[in-house]
């Protein structure tokens, strides 16, 4: 048994505790309390927080400097540096990533991570300390292209689960995936109780596609020769998503930046299932509209935080993710934004038995964030 003697203890999920021990054995929190235990104590000066939890990115690019790009970059073209880059690396280069990306989230204090994941990894990564939730990409336009993604999803799916990685699926995005892909996938959710992750309403132009056939995607589509009508044809705006994606076990719906009240009721009376995730510094580099976050607080839709990938976003830290959010909205409460980040986050990915607050019976996985970054959350502010 090891005991930490903590200056703050903020558990997220019940009141901050000062002056006080949290005692570990075999990597899980055995107690925390005001009285002093037996056995070795380590002392802690600073505020101590639950591993935080990134719900959403794409460790495959985590060895790029910076993002693809410029801020405001139109999002068709960064698609398009995106898969520029995408075929420019070599196998051992997407592992090297992997590898790097899991390292860096750990330096951020991040113990689970959802990744969209584009091959098999699980084999070939030292196993890392942070756990992953594997998002195995499903992608195509085509009717034509369901029968091999498919296939990719039961061998992804018949991968064993490990003490760090665990399998799961992602239909891509309305302007990337064939429905036929979308259905089998959220077949497949509900019968192996496995999440799904799909981008949803990202932009302007992704609703315009929807609407009218028309606009950026509808002409990058055209361009690369794998338009088809019958696609959405009964598939007209994010609406006719979020009702499919009820039916999986659980889907994360990634970004819903362009979101209605009406979709964000639907989110609301299907929370158990549906679980919506910002990524705000990718929003930011995109300059989209503000996301309508007070209307989702409003609502209470328990919010999810991701980085996105570093093709997007300067780094891998879900804290600074954290301090953006409170930077530009002031009115939410600390309280609420770190709940974002570490027991939302944690139910979004289905790893709360063991994630995202610090109580008895969960794993000893602790955020402990250097002082001078601590300002906005610290026990007297909570
Ligand atoms: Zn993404």
């Amino acid at each position: 048994m090891i005991s930490y003697h903590v200056h703050t203890i903020v558990p997220v999920t019940s009141q901050p505790i000062t002056d006080a021990y949290v005692s570990c054995k075999n990597g899980i929190i055995q107690s925390i309390s005001k009285n002093k235990p037996n056995g070795k104590i380590v002392g802690i000066d600073g505020v101590l927080y639950p591993g935080l939890i990134n719900a959403h990115t794409h460790l495959e690019f985590s060895d790029l400097k910076k993002p693809l790009g410029v801020p405001g970059t139109p999002f068709t073209d960064w698609i398009k540096l995106v898969m520029e880059y995408r075929t420019s690396r070599d196998q051992e280069r997407l592992h090297t990533s992997i590898t790097k990306g899991l390292a860096e989230s750990e330096s951020h204090g991040v113990s689970a991570i959802g990744d969209i994941s584009t091959f098999e990894y699980r084999d070939s990564i030292v196993p890392a300390t942070a756990e992953a939730v594997v998002f195995r990409e499903l992608i195509g336009f085509q009717a034509a292209q369901a029968d091999s993604q498919m296939k990719i999803a039961e061998d992804h799916l018949s991968e064993p689960e490990s003490n760090w990685y665990r399998p799961a699926l992602s239909p891509h995005a309305p302007y990337s995936t064939n429905k036929k892909i979308l259905d089998q996938a959220i077949q497949l959710s509900h019968k192996r109780k496995i999440p799904l992750a799909m981008h949803l309403a990202e932009t302007r132009e992704e609703l315009e596609l929807l609407a009218s056939h028309s606009g950026p995607f509808f002409d990058l589509l055209n361009q690369i020769g794998v338009w088809e009508k019958n696609n959405l044809t009964d598939l007209t705006k994010p609406l006719d998503f979020l009702q499919r994606l009820s039916c999986a076990s659980r889907a994360l719906v990634v970004h819903g930046n362009y979101l209605n009240n009406k979709e964000l009721q639907f989110i609301s009376e299907n929370r158990d299932i549906l679980h919506l995730v910002f990524c705000p510094r990718t929003h930011a580099f995109f300059q989209h509209d503000r996301y309508p976050l007070e209307e989702i607080l409003k609502r209470d839709i328990p919010i999810a935080i991701g980085t996105d990938s570093r093709a997007s976003n300067p780094d891998l830290s879900i804290w600074d993710e954290l301090q953006h959010i409170a930077s530009k909205f002031p009115e939410i409460s600390p309280h609420n934004i770190l709940k974002m980040g570490t027991i939302n986050s944690a139910k979004a990915l289905g790893v709360d038995k063991h994630f995202g607050s610090i109580e008895v019976g969960k794993r000893a996985a602790f955020f402990l964030p250097p002082k001078a970054k601590n300002m906005l959350f610290s026990g007297a502010s909570y």
